[in-house]
């Protein structure tokens, strides 16, 4: 699938709480939930704008999708299953709560036409699941994810890094779980403290303490190295830009170019670790040919940081090496 989502947002209702971090109108910058008919609406117009529908899916986001009530459910599935076709999208896909899949759901999730299910794990600790309010175990995340992936669904998980209780180490434990249970996609969502949560008062009481932004963004390049070096795909890492987001930050990890910072700090680090310490010189650095700019880093940050230390790095595209690999030629001065 390549051609991205028509990207349905369901707010909220079919949650059984409220999670520490959630303000779910903020999130998906919508407050209204979809009816058949406004579904009906989207894909129509979404059907008559894409050059390529068979390479785009039908997406449920925002809420808890398969906890929401019963007839709704098949109601807002009925109306998308109707724009899946030969001609037309080529699957739907939700995002779901752990605890809301079983047996049953799945079936009709099928039946549907649904092909992706994305599970909201945030974290495989129980206690910060516990300490954020999310009302699941990570022995739910593993129920579901082996249920899910025994009916045949593509599965995605997305998972928190900074929440509250939570610390580095923790979140590269979730990470290892994760690659256990062999996910085909991940989201990362480094937290984002919005107004209006309890993570929000907690932050602004001073109980809930953030690691620094760029500890954030190591840690979330050590994941991407991780998840890849694993054949587990990362389709996000970061929330969307959205002025929403921004506007109702009191704290926390958003930036809009949140992964290209990540995969600046990847190759950083995959540089630093073959040049010796007190290398000065230039440095060839070969890379896939569509890293390029990852590799020079997000506003060239990367040739600048080497350029400090008296290297100067002069990056070449190599068919023969894959994402996040790279060669490097020297010469001393
Ligand atoms: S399950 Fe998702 S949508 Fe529901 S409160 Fe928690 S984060 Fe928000």
């Amino acid at each position: 699938m390549s051609g991205g989502n028509i990207s349905i947002f369901v707010p909220h209702i079919g949650c059984p709480n409220m999670c520490s971090f959630c303000n779910q109108r903020t999130i998906s910058g919508e407050t209204n939930a979809p009816t058949a008919e406004s579904v009906r609406e989207v894909c129509e117009f979404a059907l008559k704008q894409a050059k390529s529908p068979q390479t785009m899916q039908i997406a449920f986001f925002g809420g808890s999708f398969t906890a929401i009530d019963r007839e709704y459910m098949t109601e807002l599935l009925e109306a998308a299953s109707g724009f899946v076709s030969d001609n037309g999208f080529s699957g739907i896909r939700i995002s779901t709560r752990p605890d809301a899949i079983n047996e049953e759901i799945l079936g009709i999730l099928m039946h549907y036409g649904v092909r992706a299910i994305e599970l909201g794990a945030q974290s495989m600790n129980d206690e910060v699941l516990l300490a954020n309010d999310r009302g699941h175990s990570a022995e739910d995340v593993r129920r579901a994810s082996a249920l899910i992936k025994s009916f045949g669904f593509e599965l995605g998980l997305q998972i928190m890094t900074g929440l509250y209780k939570s610390t580095p180490d923790i979140d590269l434990d979730t990470m290892r779980e994760v690659i256990r249970i062999k996910p085909d996609t991940v989201r990362i969502y480094p937290t984002v403290i919005l107004n209006g949560t309890k993570l929000g008062e907690l932050y602004q009481s001073g109980e809930y303490k953030t690691v620094s932004f760029d500890d954030m963004v190591k840690l979330c390049a050590k994941m991407l190295l991780e998840f890849r070096k694993n054949g587990i795909k990362v389709i996000r890492c970061g929330l969307h830009a959205s002025d929403n987001v921004s506007g109702e930050q009191v704290g926390g990890f958003y930036h809009p170019a949140f992964k290209e910072l990540c995969e600046s700090e990847v190759y950083k680090s995959l540089i630093k670790a073959q040049l010796p310490d007190d290398f000065k010189g230039s440095a060839t650095v070969l890379v896939a040919d569509d890293c390029i700019s990852k590799a020079l880093g997000h506003k060239k940050s990367n040739a600048e940081y080497f350029s400090r230390r008296g290297v100067s790095l002069n990056v070449k595209g190599d068919g023969a090496l894959d994402k996040y690999q790279c060669r490097i030629i020297t010469q001393e001065t």
